[in-house]
Order: C-alpha cells, then structure tokens, then sequence
C-alpha cells in the first residue's frame, strides 16, 4: 500500500522549528512518508512576530495552492492562530488550520480531519529522521512556551497564552533518549525567564541537570532572555562553563539600547544594566559570542533615541545584530499607544535598519578576526563551499575546513579544529 507522503516547512523562531521537528517524528511514527517533491500534504508552521512574517506565510500558502493543486494545505503556528481569531482563515486556499493550542494535536487532526488511516510505524521508533539540524548531529529541544511579559510590541503572548513549562526530568529523559549522533541539543523556548512560571523549577536547574545527567557533548540555548540572566545565573555559569559543555554562543534579544524606547517597549531593564552583564559574560568567557534582536523605527524613535541605540551596539560586547523593522500587530499595547505618538516613516525604518546592518558587519568581521589562532570543537554541518565543509565552532561561528580527499569529513561529526586563516568574510581552519 502505497504510504502517505508530506512536507513540513517552518517559518520565524526555533521555537517554530523544534516544534516541526517534533510535528516531523510524529508523522513518522504514524508511517507518514517525507516527501520534498510532491507530497500528498503540505504542513506550514507560521509565524506572526511582523507583519512580513505573516505576509510571508500566505504567499507560501498561495505557491504551494499554486504549484501543487492536488496537495492538502495544513497550516499551523502564531499566524494561523491569529487568522482564526480574527476569523481571517477562511479567505485562503488551505484544507486545515490548526491554531498553537491544538498544535500538539496536530497529526491526530490531519488523520481525523482529513481522513487519513495510516498504522503506526511498528516498533514504536522513528529512525532517519531528516532535517538540516539533525542531519548535522543538532536536536531542538521545546522547553517551554508561551509568555507573560506582554512587550508592548508583541504579538506572541496573545497567540501562545500563559507560559507553559516542560518538567526538567521529562526533558532530561528526552535528551538521555536521543540517539548518539545527536551531539548538540539546543534548548528553545519563547522568553527563558518564563521557563517554571507554571511549574515553579528553575531555568539553571534545567542547566545543571542536563549537564549532569545527560552525555550530549554539547548544550545550548537557542535564546537567553535578558531577564534569565541574573546573579543566580552567573553563580551557574561560574561553575558549569569550565566543564566545556555549554556552547559559547548567547543570542540576547535586547530589542533597542535608548532607555526611552525601552521603557515604552515595556522591556523592564535600562542599556547600562544589561551591558555590565554582557561585560561580565565577556570576563568570564571572552571566545562567548554575544548576539542580539534590534528593532529601528519603533513608536516616537526619533533620530537621536536611534542614535543612542546606534552608540549602544557600537560599544558593547555584541558582534551581532538580528535587525527588524518595527510594525504594529493588532491588539497589543503598541497598537493603541500608536493613536498618540508618532511612528518613523519607511524612509526612517530603511536607514535606520542599514545602518546598523553595517555595523552588525563590521563588528562581526572583528570579532572572527580575533578567534585567529584559537583551538576549538567544530560541529560539522551538511554544507559545503567549493572543497571546503562547513562547520560551527564552539561560539557558532561558521568555520571551513579542507574536505578533501573529496567527502572526507561527515556532517554531524565533532572535531578539534585550529582556526588559521580569515579572508573575505569567512574563517578557515585545519583538524588538529
Ligand atoms: S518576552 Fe516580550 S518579546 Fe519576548 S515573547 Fe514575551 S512579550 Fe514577546
């Protein structure tokens, strides 16, 4: 009998992905076959952060209605739960939309609701599973979700409701579980300082008891909230990241560095709070690679509050900036607020979003330069330019090594690398 086949494509967080990833090993479990080409079902996990964000998952939606006529369109995530709020759904061309409540559901509501009877894979166990991160030995870990900051310009609490936490032995189970290629597990979850909102465990608990218990060699955290990280958190990190597990890589959506926008993204921190802790990071561990979300053109930015972000980055630690453009979603605190002050025009938003593009280039370009020399684990990834393989090293930067006798080296394997060289934008290294 000829299996059901499907694709699964997710748009926005790691979040997002960890949940396809987890959406992909159910359909598996229940003898859904991938299928990149024609599938028989086309599952599309949203996202809804920006107003592009959503744009984007229509014309997918559209393409793929487009493209492949015969294909069931299933389409979860923040847009769709959004769509079915606002009672939007019903103007597009798919066959389900399942908003995030009911995401866990998923594959048992594509059955029901479009009467499929595929059996359960029998052994219980889903074996070569594939997808770009586990493919090169990397598993997204879901370890919460939801939110109950309420930043005045997102969207996210109203579309993932109250944090909602995974128990620390559950997910220590999971990652014990995981078979031995597996050689990172990124831990994601929508604002770590929410994680044990609900359940009252701790986010450096989970770290410690990770570390402990599991032997994955290395661990990381997709994000870590500003908020997350607090004096409890350097008293963790002071012990655990000389055990050389903890990937060196910090991704901090600080969102702006003017107090004054901060305070009107009801963010709760000041820039100089939040940049003697990235200092700290930095004493303690200066190959860590701080990254950080920015938006330009948020509600009253004027060019001097853009200026004083400007200066912020410049002179931080941070080697790298995720740049958005600011746009009003509905019903959050920012959409009201906007009757009163004035938003930067498009013109504003563009400079404003090149210009730090540009710095975000220039700092990282320094910060590549000064891992010259270091030693360092590199993950190695299915990539490849001309007859190099492309890695990551311990702080996620990407780094080229020699494949040569030609496909010498796997991805998903883990090597000692020196990193020798840097030249037009990309680090080269030899396997010592
Ligand atoms: S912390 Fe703020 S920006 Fe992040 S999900 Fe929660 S409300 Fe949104």
């Amino acid at each position: 009998m000829k299996k059901t086949s499907y694709f699964s494509y997710s748009f926005g967080c790691r979040v997002n992905e960890a949940e396809k990833e987890e959406i992909d090993r159910k359909m598996a479990l229940n003898s859904f076959k991938f299928d990149n080409e024609k599938p028989d079902i086309y599952i599309i996990n949203t996202c809804s952060v920006t107003q592009k964000a959503e744009r984007e998952a229509r014309q997918l939606i559209y393409r793929v209605k487009k493209d492949l006529p015969e294909t069931k369109i299933v389409v979860t995530g923040c847009s769709a739960t959004y769509w079915i709020k606002n009672n939007l759904h019903k103007t597009l061309p798919i066959d389900l939309m399942i908003d995030n409540v009911n995401k866990d559901f998923l594959v048992e509501l594509i059955k029901k609701r479009l009467s499929y009877a595929p059996e359960l894979h029998p052994r219980g166990v889903v074996k070569n599973l594939k997808n770009k991160f586990l493919d090169s030995g990397r598993a997204m870990i879901k370890i919460q979700d939801g939110c109950q900051r309420f930043c005045s310009f997102c969207i996210v609490p109203y579309l993932r409701g109250i944090p909602h936490s995974e128990k620390i032995k559950t997910l220590v189970t999971k990652i014990q579980n995981l078979p031995t290629s597996i050689k990172e597990v990124i831990l994601t979850a929508i604002n770590t300082e929410a994680f044990g909102y609900d359940s009252g465990e701790k986010f450096t608990n989970l770290l410690r008891n990770v570390i402990d218990n599991t032997k994955v060699p290395r661990i990381s955290f997709g994000s870590i909230h500003p908020w997350s990280i607090s004096e409890e958190f350097f008293d963790f990190y002071k012990e655990y990241q000389p055990k050389n597990r903890l990937v060196n890589f910090f991704h901090v959506p600080l969102q702006s560095g003017s107090d004054k926008i901060l305070s009107l993204m009801k963010r709760g921190y000041k820039s100089s709070e939040i940049n003697e802790k990235l200092r700290l990071i930095k004493v303690l561990n200066k190959s860590a690679l701080i990254a950080t979300d920015v938006i330009v053109g948020f509600l009253d930015e004027t060019d001097r509050d853009f200026e004083g972000t400007y200066n912020f980055l410049r002179d931080s630690p941070i080697s790298k900036f995720h740049v958005f453009r600011f746009s009003k979603r509905t019903k959050t605190a920012a959409d009201y607020i906007a009757k009163r002050l004035k938003e930067p025009t498009s013109e504003e938003k563009n400079k404003r979003s090149k210009a730090l593009i540009e710095l975000s280039q220039k700092k990282q370009s320094a910060f590549m330069e000064s891992n010259l020399g270091r030693k360092s684990s590199v993950l190695f990834l299915e990539k490849t330019f001309e007859e190099y393989r492309e890695g990551l090293l311990d702080n996620q930067l990407p780094i080229y090594i020699p494949n040569t006798p030609y496909g010498c080296i796997e991805a998903g394997k883990l090597k000692n690398v020196k990193i020798i060289e840097y030249k037009n934008g990309r680090l080269f290294g030899k396997i010592v």
